[in-house]
């Protein structure tokens, strides 16, 4: 069995005891002489995903989409991929839960280490490992039920066991949302506010306790109010989650994020487009004082 296919508690026990979900921060049992110790503050960083030297070639392309892309995303971070539109962030994103694999006859090389493991080993599931790293899209896209049953239907089809009631509960608190639709939980998602909407695709993904969420633009069909709700609750998120996000919104990445990739497209001599990173590092580093001037560039809305 794969990391992937695994209950989430039993792989986390495994990987040393706190849980990517909750209780980060909690300290397993000691003997009297450790807690005597001084405290130690040094945390090690933990990847989540290890990129290496990613290509990817869409059907009938004359190029990759991507190209030689490496880097790696850490737990509970925020790390935000940014460049000029075309430039390979959301084939990046989709790789990372194998959303690619459903556009038929999309070739991906190269590797992506999920907790150490190979997401696209023969043996991986990538049913499973979408239950385990969800998205959320630019577009909010509730299904057309009532708030209730978008949050249940998740839960539902992975057999979820515990009291639906609660889950969907918990589900909407996480999401930010629980207090806002409490009292109409029967009422369609339709009759939600854009950023309501957009709060309610994020707690259904959060309902099937995920590892790490994808988020694609999940702002740029909001107004500024809901745009900062939703990075209130990112913040907020990474507590017990990591995100990935994709952003077109410089002000954004640097609120929100710990690391940012930035992505260029370069031409070959045939003029066919390629996307890749020429820069991943700390968000405050990328924005304050970037190593590529390409980087600088754009970062400083000198180049778009
Ligand atoms: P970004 O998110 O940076 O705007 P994308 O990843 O959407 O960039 O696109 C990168 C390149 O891949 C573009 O040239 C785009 O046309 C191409 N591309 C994206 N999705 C598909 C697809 N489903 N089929 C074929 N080409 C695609």
């Amino acid at each position: 069995m794969t990391d992937i296919d695994r209950d989430p508690q039993t792989a986390d026990e495994k990987a040393g005891g706190a849980t990517p979900f909750r209780g980060m921060g909690e300290t397993a049992s000691m003997d009297p002489a450790q807690a005597q110790a001084p405290e130690v503050t040094e945390t090690v960083r933990e990847v989540i995903f290890d990129v290496k030297e990613l290509q990817v070639t869409y059907p009938n392309a004359s190029a990759p989409a991507v190209d030689k892309i490496s880097f790696e995303m850490g737990k509970n971070e925020i790390t935000a991929l940014i460049g000029p539109s075309g430039c390979g962030k959301s084939t990046m994103l989709r790789c990372l839960n194998r959303m690619n694999d459903l556009i038929v006859g999309t070739n991906v090389t190269g590797q992506i280490l999920y907790h150490g493991e190979d997401l696209y080993g023969p043996n991986v599931d990538a049913v499973q490992v979408r239950k385990r790293i969800g998205m959320v899209f630019q577009k909010p896209n509730p299904f057309p039920k009532s708030i209730y049953e978008n949050i249940a239907f998740g839960p539902r089809i992975i057999g979820m066991e515990g009291d639906m009631d609660q889950i969907v509960e918990t589900a909407l608190r996480r999401g930010a949302l629980w207090d806002e639709v409490k009292d109409r939980l029967k009422d369609n998602a339709f009759g939600m506010s854009g950023g309501q909407q957009q709060r309610l695709c994020i707690a259904r993904c959060l309902a099937v306790a995920p590892d790490v969420i994808l988020m694609d633009e999940p702002c740029s069909a909001l107004d500024p109010i809901s745009t900062g709700k939703i990075e209130d609750l990112m913040i907020e998120l990474k507590q017990d989650y990591s995100i990935v996000i994709v952003t077109h919104n410089m002000q954004q990445a640097a609120r929100i994020s710990d690391k940012t990739a930035f992505f260029v497209v370069s031409l070959d001599e045939n003029d066919n487009r390629t996307g890749t990173v020429v820069e991943f590092d700390d968000t405050e580093k990328i924005f304050t004082n970037p190593a590529d001037e390409r980087t600088e560039a754009y970062v400083t809305g000198k180049m778009g």
